[in-house]
């Protein structure tokens, strides 16, 4: 279930369990989306069918996989999770298709790395509710048709654009995540502190979420190392300068920008004088994958206006050189 990502500290595989919300009502923020799968849910309860395919799309982080898990939990079904690059051949896919159950919900994270033969075996799958099974090798070989009973696919993608149009035209309802505006992170902070049995003090919510670049799941692991820190200080109450100092000591940046975003601009603003710079050479600068700076790093970087996209590559702004304390070029853009 892992995104790649770049964090600034350890990762806690199964603690992001603890603080999932298991019904709608309890997944923060996204007002919009929420109402709208809110109504897609409740029209296939009403009509006793499972819904339409759904696919989640968005950086990592914004509560994809959680929104999967507490569809399947409001329509009372069970929840098959697998992952694009955890099928390495169709016949994976196929006999995870050929044994779900009546209206289970098949949970396929980065469904954007599914190989090529797996994905056309799916929006088969999808639309006809029907598999193709190979029977025997060689030239004796033979497929036989596998009628499956309803279901629903939940897909998951950091990269909307790479799925295949056939694929995509298959889902009946897209949830596109956005970051998450601080007042919406700061109620987040504020649940997983009760869950968790922090004491906050007025303040400590809010200046966690300025760290939190937007994403539920950075929130949630600052906040566990906010607890750690109080922990060993004895406090019974966090307030907001303990939690400076406890995210000073983890280089967490005052804009919430990690180990990565940062060499991301410094790259940008460094090695290249600002920009343009094209994908590749930034990726390869920073030691990162393309595919990562782009979707995990990028978004943010853009959307909080220290990045813009041009059709030469990737150019710093103002802001981003004077983040790093430097003084622009004198042709950079506001
Ligand atoms: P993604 O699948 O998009 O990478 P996840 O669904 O795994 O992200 O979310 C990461 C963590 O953040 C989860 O453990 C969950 O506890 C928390 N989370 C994400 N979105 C929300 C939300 N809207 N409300 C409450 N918690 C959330």
């Amino acid at each position: 279930l892992r995104m790649v990502s770049s964090q600034p500290i350890g990762n806690e595989p199964v603690s992001d369990e603890e603080l999932r919300p298991q019904v709608l009502d309890g997944f923060i923020g996204q007002p919009r989306l929420k109402a709208q799968l809110q109504l897609f849910l409740d029209a296939a309860r009403k009509r006793e069918v499972p819904p339409d395919h759904i696919l989640m799309s968005g950086p990592p982080g914004l509560g994809k996989t959680t929104l999967a898990m507490i569809t399947a939990n409001e329509l009372g079904v069970p929840i098959r999770v697998t992952s694009g690059p955890a099928i390495q051949h169709a016949g994976d896919l196929a006999s995870i298709l050929s044994s779900l159950d009546a209206g289970e919900v098949l949970f396929i994270d980065e469904i954007h790395r599914l190989p090529r033969a797996a994905e056309e075996l799916l929006y088969i799958a999808m639309e006809d509710f029907r598999v193709d099974v190979m029977v025997g090798k060689g030239p004796g070989a033979s497929s036989i048709p596998l009628t499956l009973p309803r279901f629903t696919v939940i897909g998951a993608t950091t990269r909307e654009g790479m799925l295949p149009s056939p694929l995509r035209a298959r889902f009946g309802f897209t949830a596109h995540l956005d970051f998450y505006p601080r007042e919406e992170l700061e109620k987040l902070v504020e649940r997983s502190a009760a869950v968790l049995g922090v004491m906050l003090g007025d303040g400590s919510a809010q200046e966690l979420s300025l760290r939190s670049r937007g994403t539920p799941r950075i929130a949630n692991r600052l906040l566990r190392r906010v607890r750690d820190w109080a922990t060993v200080h004895d406090l019974d109450i966090v307030r907001p300068d303990a939690v400076r100092e406890a995210l000073a000591l983890y280089q967490i940046d005052s804009e919430g920008l990690d180990r990565l975003d940062l060499a991301v601009l410094h790259a940008v603003v460094k090695s290249f004088n600002g920009g343009p710079v094209g994908l590749n050479n930034l990726a390869a600068m920073v030691g990162e994958e393309a595919e990562t700076v782009e979707t995990v790093c990028e978004p943010y970087l853009v959307r909080e206006g220290f990045l813009i996209r041009t059709p030469k590559g990737r150019v710093a702004t103002t802001k981003a050189w004077e983040h790093l304390g430097l003084t622009p070029r004198d042709d950079v853009s506001k």
